[in-house]
């Protein structure tokens, strides 16, 4: 068995093309960090690229009521669009999920 998420990569590009065409903000920081960079690949060193995240974890389908964890990785009401960081951040925080290595960053605010 594969990754729920990437069973079916074609819906969930046409989910990205249309997160994309409305300019979606992202989900999880509420659009603090700015609009989400569509154009830059989703990797760490671009924190405010554009991922899918879903709502409610696949991981945990079967208390969400969903038949398989496809469903609810397929569900758009399920999906919103997020930052790469927001993302990571929030990854890191649900159990059950797998660890993100995500990169520090590193925040300089001055000579104290
Ligand atoms: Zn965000």
């Amino acid at each position: 068995m594969g990754n729920p998420r990437y069973a079916n990569g074609n819906l969930r590009r046409k989910y990205r093309a249309r997160m994309r065409a409305i300019s979606a903000e992202c989900g999880i920081c509420g659009g603090r960090l700015g609009p989400i960079h569509y154009n830059e690949p989703s990797d760490a060193r671009h924190p405010l690229s554009f991922v899918i995240d879903e709502i409610k974890p696949v991981s945990r389908w079967k208390e969400f009521g969903y038949d398989s964890p496809r469903a609810a990785a397929e569900d758009w009401n399920n999906l919103q669009a997020a930052h790469y960081c927001c993302n990571a951040a929030k990854s890191n925080k649900t159990p059950g999920r797998e660890p993100q290595i995500i990169k520090r960053i590193i925040i300089h605010d001055g000579n104290w």
